[in-house]
């Protein structure tokens, strides 16, 4: 038998499944238990029956077939970053020990464990001047990032992360290992690849394209936008001149007037313009140019890279935080709403963040093996974010209104919402804006046929019955 970590609950059930794992089983009130259920996200966090920290993917279907036995709800969890509505009882599948990177040079892939983050793929991409197609933050977890979509700084060059899976191994509710293709789970490879894993079953590990990226040429221009307002809009104006080795994304935030804060920024509204440029180096300082008349320059990140120190381009902080988003996916966007977002986010009484994204380019492109990423005619993402100090301040009425009213500025252009960039809970109506029309039903008939007691319990839920 192996580790329990147990102080309450059923002592019994929890070392019956200690019995068919060779990982760690941890149960409420130990620190153990605590540690493995919190990640980056504070709100919402899962209160299951049990957490098993599976240390192989023989225990990851010893664990859901244990737990679909007992008709308890599972669901997996890495880092937090994604965290949805939680679990209430059930069984949490922790990944973080499955962390094994596999290059393969020669056929330029990577097989990756469910538990390895963007900066271990990153970092193992590079060795042989490589690169995944990773997102802003390298300490997002590489499978459930990738399964939902993944917009990346390579993203209008090489499309949607999810556009380059070759094969994911998948542990459905029978508790069966399914090693799945395009040749031998169609409908199941098309639906986990932009669908997310979460509502199917629990990954094990995936194997994904590598690009010949060694070094981008990227970082931030900080603009201040106190001093000039129309910053959004020459963003705007940029994006629509630039090529598609160019990616870029603006956050926006007032920053506090506090010690400890950088002081050019210390109480204004700043627009951090992060991009990254893959096509030749030398070109990169004059495609970006333009940018630095946009409004005054606060600080200045551009430089030439290796891809595996990529996370600077958007240098995004990695404490642990509450926060909910709500994002639009637009097919414009519109300079007077952008001016009245500023207004809205920058007079807000609590902390509060824009997130926009350049979309388009090879996002707009179907993917060789077609899968479920919707909306592709996408021209921009656009993610308002509000911040909740810990899980007991909440998230209030007064944050939430205002998420919504910054959505529906842009409600004339939305097209629908993204799987990736949403951050926080999505209901299944919410999930439904995600998916294209016909692919709704699509996704709801492989969730009944591999998943039709709902055993598992996503951040993105998928009805079975449909929509
Ligand atoms: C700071 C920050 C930056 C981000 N940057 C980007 C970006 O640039 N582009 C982008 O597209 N997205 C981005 N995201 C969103 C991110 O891709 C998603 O939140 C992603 O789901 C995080 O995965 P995780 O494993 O780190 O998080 P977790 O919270 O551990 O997992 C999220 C969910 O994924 C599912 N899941 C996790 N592991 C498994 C598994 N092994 N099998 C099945 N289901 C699983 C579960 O439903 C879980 O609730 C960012 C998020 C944050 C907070």
């Amino acid at each position: 038998m192996n580790e329990t970590t147990s102080t309450t609950g059923n002592t019994d059930m929890l070392r019956d499944l200690a019995g068919r794992v060779s990982g760690p089983v941890h149960a409420p009130g130990t620190r153990a238990y605590d540690e493995t259920r919190t990640g980056m996200q504070l709100l919402d966090r899962h209160r299951p029956d049990a957490v098993v920290e599976a240390a192989g993917s023989q225990d990851v279907c010893a664990a859901v077939a244990w737990a679909s036995e007992r008709g308890l709800r599972v669901s997996a969890q890495l880092t937090g970053h994604g965290l949805g509505a939680g679990l209430e009882g059930g069984l949490l599948v922790a990944t973080r020990r499955l962390d094994g990177v596999r290059v393969d040079p020669g056929r330029s892939t990577a097989w990756v464990e469910a538990g390895a983050t963007w900066r271990t793929v990153a970092e193992a991409a590079a060795e042989h001047g490589l690169a995944p197609l990773s997102g802003s933050s390298p300490e997002v977890g590489a499978v459930s990032y990738t399964l939902g979509g993944g917009v990346g700084l390579l993203a209008r060059r090489y499309g949607f992360a999810a556009d380059h899976v070759r094969r994911v191994d998948l542990v459905t509710a029978d508790g069966r290992l399914r090693q799945i293709t395009k040749d031998s789970d169609p409908d199941l490879f098309w639906a986990v690849r932009g669908g997310g894993a979460g509502a199917f079953g629990v990954v094990t590990g995936m194997e994904i394209d590598l690009f010949p990226v060694p070094r981008i040429y990227g970082g931030s221009l900080y603009l201040d936008m106190t001093a000039d307002p129309g910053a959004l809009e020459a963003w705007r104006r940029w994006t629509e001149t630039v090529p598609e080795e160019l990616t870029s994304g603006v956050s926006v935030l007032v920053y506090p007037d506090m010690e400890g804060v950088p002081e050019p920024m210390r109480g204004r509204q700043v627009a951090q313009v992060s991009v990254a440029w893959s096509g030749p180096s030398e070109e990169g300082a004059k495609v970006v140019e333009p940018l630095r008349s946009a409004a005054p320059v606060l600080a200045d990140t551009l430089r030439e890279l290796p891809y595996g120190e990529s996370g600077a381009v958007f240098d995004e902080h990695h404490d642990q935080a509450g926060f909910r988003g709500r994002n639009v996916l637009v097919d414009r966007l519109d300079g007077e709403a952008l001016a009245e977002l500023a207004r809205l986010t920058g007079t807000a009484p609590f902390f509060c963040a824009v997130w926009l994204r350049h979309l388009g380019g090879a996002l707009a492109r179907e993917p060789r093996v077609a899968n479920a990423v919707g909306h592709r005619g996408a021209a921009y993402a656009l993610t308002v974010l509000t911040f909740a100090d810990d899980e007991d301040a909440g998230d209030t009425g007064a944050m939430r209104d205002l998420r919504e009213e910054a959505a529906a500025l842009f409600g004339p252009h939305a097209v629908g919402r993204s799987f990736t960039l949403g951050f926080g809970p999505m209901d299944e109506a919410g999930v439904r804006e995600v998916f294209d029309g016909p692919d709704r039903a699509r996704l709801a008939r492989v969730k009944a046929e591999y998943d039709p007691r709902a055993v598992f319990h996503s951040n993105r839920p998928i009805p079975p019955g449909g929509w």
